[in-house]
């Protein structure tokens, strides 16, 4: 059972990730939101599904609370990754801009296997929700990365999509298409989960679900 606490709250993935820590019967001791302070507790561990903006007040409560951080906010800048960094000295923080299994398997999969396609032609598509605010999407950049070569991104904002990329690689004679659908936000909140029990088990230090990966088999 973890004694957790939620910025964002109020978000999609906020009351995503209550609903599935609860069927576990962790318990959420602190909530926070646009308007919303709660604090019942003294939380293990801080999840912040929010907004960049709220990322310096989330380092000031883990350092109050002197807790785990996992943090899945999009968009941040390197003030934000600073801040983390620094927070990770005295605590374990686990960050990424996917936390689910499916896509932690994909990027290292490109990462071991992209070379074979450097003289194809790349490139990536993904597909997310109308209300998503950035693109592209925090994960098509790091599976990106992970294939370290330029690589033009099509980004599709369309109706309730959870999350959809595909990657491409085409030479004049055939085609490869890699996707990987979310189906729902349950994909990211079983990954937050495995982060939030990952982190109790370290000291401090910062960490990505590419450790969590690795650490699977111990933690569940
Ligand atoms: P959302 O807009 O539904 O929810 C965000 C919530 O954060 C809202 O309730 C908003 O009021 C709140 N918020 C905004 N500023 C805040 C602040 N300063 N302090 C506290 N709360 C604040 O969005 P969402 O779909 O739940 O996504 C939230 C974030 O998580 C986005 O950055 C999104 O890209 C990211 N995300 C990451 C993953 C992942 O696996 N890493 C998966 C899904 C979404």
């Amino acid at each position: 059972m973890l004694r957790y606490g939620l910025i964002g709250a109020n978000g999609k993935m906020g009351r995503e990730i209550e609903s599935y820590f609860s069927s576990f019967g962790d318990v959420c001791v602190f909530k926070k939101d646009v308007g919303l302070i709660e604090e019942h507790d003294t939380p293990q561990v801080i999840i912040d599904f929010s907004s960049p903006d709220a990322v310096a007040e989330t380092v000031a409560i883990c350092e109050k609370f002197n807790s785990a951080l996992v943090i899945g906010t999009t968009a941040l800048d390197e003030s934000h990754f600073e801040m983390l960094q620094n927070l990770s000295e005295s605590v374990p923080v686990v960050q990424s801009y996917n936390f689910s299994t499916g896509i932690a398997i994909l990027k290292k999969m490109l990462k071991e296997y992209s070379h074979y396609f450097d003289n194809w032609d790349g490139a990536m598509v993904e597909i997310h929700h109308n209300q998503k605010k950035d693109a592209p999407s925090g994960t098509a950049k790091m599976l990106k990365s992970a294939m370290n070569r330029g690589l033009p991104i099509s980004s599709i904002r369309v109706g309730g999509v959870f999350g959809e990329h595909t990657v491409i690689f085409s030479n004049a004679g055939e085609t490869i298409e890699i996707t990987h659908r979310a189906l729902s936000r349950r994909a990211f909140t079983i990954g937050v989960r495995n982060a939030a029990l990952f982190a109790l088990g370290k000291q401090n230090g910062y960490y990505t679900y590419d450790d969590v990966l690795e650490s699977l088999n111990e933690i569940l």
